[in-house]
């Protein structure tokens, strides 16, 4: 049991069930939330303390076992351990605007697509929202430059997993990084990436989430998509637009499409043509990503020339469009590639 799993609410309930006055819930909840060990806590009494810890209460959910940091654009790369030995990564990215952190929501994952590296060995288990937590929370703190400042101002989901696979636990956590006695990141600075599990969009929308919701689409037509994404074979692309409207519709935010691009696969002007159509109409902005090698599935980028062309289609199509800057080329690791390292290591 990790506090962090807790909403203040929660907390109170735990203070008030051991015993102690209610004005200690909120001094636990902000130590908490700023990634404070029990010994830190220094405006609680000892003898509270043992309770929580006689009580199973844990006060850090993940520990950060290694860091790397690019000499290129300062990107650093976590590998956090789990109470349970499992080993989970993330990324901080840092902009102009502030600083990014890329978090997963599962250990391993279920879906399976042909060229990502989190699949490779399954699902192994779903994430806590305090363990989703615990990896913004001690990333911030190892990034403070002044004391009470927040180091993190935005987070996206994109990590190892797929959030719409663990969706109660994700939303847990999106409530309490976004509550205002705790980290008050807003819902505009979160991105939710989803390989497309449409029946959880529709939850997401009337659940009264208003964060930027993105769809790892990587191809326009099924034919092609289910060859690399299973989830197709539940999910076409036709139910990935009309969730993706209703989402629009309810929140008024601009959806995002993720594309990898692979050689040989999905990067011809023919697909490209294809995705403008998809798109015509649709609040929708495109991130081109050149696809980053993993061993185990083979699959290689497209061209340079090839994504440039791509891009091109979309814009004469006037689909918005960027390409993807790679971020800490000389640290490696997308999407669970660096976890995979690190567990080698240990073999
Ligand atoms: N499961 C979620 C979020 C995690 S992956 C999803 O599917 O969106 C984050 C993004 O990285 C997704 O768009 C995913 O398709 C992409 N991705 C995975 N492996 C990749 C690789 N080797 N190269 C480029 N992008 C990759």
């Amino acid at each position: 049991m990790q506090l962090l799993d807790y909403s203040l609410k929660e907390i109170t309930d735990i203070v008030k069930e051991l015993g102690e006055p209610q004005f200690r819930a909120k001094q636990l909840f902000e130590w908490v939330t700023k990634g404070a060990h029990y010994e830190e806590m220094t405006n609680l009494p000892k003898s509270f303390i043992e309770k929580l810890k006689n009580a199973g209460y844990k006060d850090q959910a993940i520990k950060i076992e290694e860091v790397l940091e690019s000499k290129l654009d300062g990107t650093k790369k976590y590998i956090y351990s789990l109470e349970d030995g499992n080993v989970i990564e993330g990324v901080l990215m840092k902009y102009k605007y502030g600083n990014t952190i890329c978090v997963s929501t599962q250990v391993g994952c279920r879906m399976n697509c042909a060229f990502c590296a989190s699949g490779l060995d399954g699902l192994v288990r779903n994430l806590t929202p305090g363990e989703i937590l615990g990896q913004v929370v001690a990333v911030n703190r190892d990034n403070l430059v002044k004391k009470d400042e927040r180091a993190i101002t935005n987070i996206v989901l994109m990590g190892s997993g797929e959030p719409m696979d663990n969706y109660d636990n994700v939303t847990k956590f999106l409530r309490l990084v976004n509550a205002e006695e705790g980290l008050n990141i807003s819902m505009r600075n979160i991105s939710l990436s989803t390989c497309g599990v449409c029946d959880k969009i529709y939850k997401l929308a009337d659940d009264g989430f208003t964060l930027t919701l993105t769809i790892s689409l990587h191809a326009p037509d099924n034919e092609t998509r289910e060859t690399i994404m299973p989830i197709t074979k539940k999910f076409k692309v036709e139910d990935i637009m009309k969730a993706v409207k209703y989402y629009f519709d309810k929140t008024g935010r601009r959806i995002v499409f993720e594309y990898s691009m692979i050689n040989g696969k999905n990067d011809n002007v023919e697909e490209a043509q294809k995705l403008s159509r998809l798109l015509r109409g649709v609040p929708a902005h495109v991130n081109l990503i050149p696809l980053n090698y993993v061993k185990e599935r083979g699959l290689h980028s497209a061209s340079k020339d090839n994504i440039k062309t791509f891009m091109d289609v979309l814009n004469k199509n006037k689909i918005s469009c960027t390409i993807r800057r790679t971020m800490g080329a000389d640290i490696e690791g997308a999407c669970g590639q660096l976890r995979r390292k690190y567990l080698k290591m240990g073999e």
